[in-house]
């Protein structure tokens, strides 16, 4: 786990930003623990770090850091003012209990095209092995940095050669950003729900939900454009482009910027409609409930 510190070293690095997900909290105070006794000095960032897209060059810098560690992300390919290393971080968890229970869901398909995100790419391998065990033909979607991994702003699927698509993970955003892509049956091999859920009904309650706000905001007079200006996430030219559009439409367009959006952040302001300009991830969980 501690393989950085020589990297860290390498780079001569005194003071180091920590950037992690949320989900790696509990370990966090280990690892600075760990840095500290190698000799680093090191700040924790308390702001949320969705993706590698959020890379925080610029109030590392501040703070006096020299290095940034970015934890449980790979490399989005960011430009940083400061060097950045990235650690991989896997979770430890066995999805074969889930598939032994409810795979009769999934028996029929003949060739299943496995995929997941960074922390769940040794799970996958067990279910990899586990389904060739039964006769199964396993394929990938084109991945980031191993077989299968995707980021839900990057999903490219190309396998044609599928019966199925087979997630292993949490959440439903990976999932539904491959279903919507693909006419082929998505399942998610869900490690917190435990159990196989079919993506068919979810996605077509997005594909309504979708419906419903654009025509929301055809009818909309004044609108919002929400940005974030999280190097990986910042898309300001498109934004401003949006919004001379629909000001030819005869809208008012208000450009409203955040570190991390939020409902809370959004009260008190008076909009009819509201498009997010920045990782899909956002629009497609939390605010189209
Ligand atoms: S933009 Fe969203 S989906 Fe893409 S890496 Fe960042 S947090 Fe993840």
């Amino acid at each position: 786990m501690f393989d950085f510190i020589e990297e860290l070293k390498k780079l001569n690095a005194k003071r180091i930003f920590i950037q992690y997900p949320e989900g790696l909290k509990l370990r966090i105070q280990e690892i600075d623990q760990e840095l500290q006794k190698q000799g680093f000095e090191t700040v924790i960032c308390c702001e949320p770090t969705f993706g590698a897209c959020d890379v925080r060059d610029f109030e590392a810098e501040r703070l006096g850091c020299d290095a940034i560690l970015h934890i449980g992300h790979s490399d989005f390919g960011v430009k940083s003012k400061i060097p950045v290393v990235y650690v991989d971080y896997f979770i430890d968890v066995d999805p074969l209990p889930i598939l032994e229970k409810e795979f009769e869901k999934i028996e029929k398909y003949k060739t299943i095209c496995l995929f997941t995100s960074l922390q769940y790419v040794s799970a996958m391998k067990k279910v990899k092995e586990w389904l060739e065990n039964k006769n199964k033909k396993i394929i990938f979607v084109k991945g980031e940095k191993y077989e299968g991994q995707i980021l839900g702003c990057r999903i490219d699927f190309a396998n044609k050669a599928a019966d199925c698509m087979l997630y292993i993970g949490t959440g439903k955003f990976h999932p539904l950003g491959l279903a919507l892509l693909t006419e082929k049956p998505v399942f998610s091999l869900d490690l917190e729900q435990k159990k196989i859920v079919n993506f068919e009904k979810e996605k077509m309650k997005y594909l309504k939900k979708k419906i419903w706000y654009e025509e929301k905001l055809k009818e909309a007079k004044t609108v919002g454009i929400v940005v974030c200006w999280k190097h990986g996430q910042n898309r300001i030219k498109e934004a401003f482009a949006l919004k001379r559009q629909l000001e030819n439409n005869g809208k008012k367009v208000h450009i409203l910027a955040f570190d991390t959006v939020s409902k809370e952040k959004i009260l008190g302001f008076k909009f009819d409609s509201l498009v997010y300009m920045l990782c899909p991830r956002i629009t497609d969980e939390d605010f189209l409930e």
